[in-house]
């Protein structure tokens, strides 16, 4: 039987593969991603409904999984850390704690962190919105790719507070503010997330990644027109489309 023990957590899938977006684009990393998320994006795509059953790649890049059962515990994904590692050396860049929202966890992660950096580097994927929640783990974290999520493409308010605050926690963390843009997407969304960025002094890379949306694509001019405005306000602005897509990847 099962023992469950309190910091056990209820994740989604663990796999080893290149990370798609943004400036790790093509790095090799672990993915570690956790259930539940805080908001109801229009355009999302990933699961992250919490289940009885954990996706576990069973050899790094072999995309042959085998389930767990939720909740796992933290020696049971070390001890699967390790064997990638071990099986690769050198390889992997770093663990991306993704989700769903990881920050939702804050406890798994407070439970979690310390052990997993002892491994590789930690790479947190997040929505941007949980300040609060990241100012508790932040000393685990070493780098941050957080998202602005913007109203034309999200069909909801774009949570300008909460990314303000966020960008001011994670200081010297971050690696990147990505912003998910359709045809939709205005200049003055742009232009205020560029603004955000400038009032925090950040000097993270500010990545416009077109929606990918069945049957929608952005057009160059688009984009073009984004970059042009943010690259006014802000040093380094670049588009960087979902590349694992092109390869069929998780
Ligand atoms: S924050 Fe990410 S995981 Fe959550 S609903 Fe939005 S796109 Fe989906």
């Amino acid at each position: 039987m099962q023992v469950i023990q309190p910091t056990d957590g209820r994740l989604i899938e663990i796999f080893s593969s290149i990370q798609g977006e943004g400036p790790l684009v093509g790095f090799r990393q672990i993915f570690i991603r956790v259930s539940g998320c805080n908001l109801d994006c229009h355009y999302c795509d990933t699961d992250f409904q919490p289940s009885s059953l954990c996706k576990v790649e069973a050899i790094p890049g072999s995309g042959k999984t085998e389930l767990w059962s939720n909740p796992v515990s933290l020696d049971r994904v070390a001890a699967q850390i390790d064997q990638f590692t071990g099986r690769h050396p050198g390889l992997h860049h770093s663990i991306s704690i993704t989700g769903g929202e990881p920050l939702a966890s804050v406890v798994l992660l407070e439970n979690w962190l310390p052990r997993l950096k002892q491994k590789l580097p930690i790479h947190l994927e997040t929505n941007g919105t949980l300040p609060m929640q990241l100012a508790r783990v932040i000393h685990d974290i070493d780098l941050i790719s957080m998202d602005f999520k913007l109203a034309s493409v999200c069909k909801a308010a774009t949570p300008w507070d909460e990314h303000r605050k966020f960008l001011q926690t994670a200081g010297n963390k971050l690696l990147c503010v990505k912003l998910v843009v359709s045809n939709s997407s205005t200049i003055e969304e742009v232009e205020l997330a560029a603004r955000i960025m400038q009032e925090s002094a950040s000097v993270a890379d500010l990545i416009l990644q077109p929606a990918t949306i069945a049957g929608q694509t952005v057009s160059a001019r688009h984009l073009f027109s984004l970059q042009e405005c943010a690259a006014r306000i802000v040093p380094s602005v670049r588009i960087i489309p979902q590349t694992h897509r092109w390869l069929g990847l998780l």
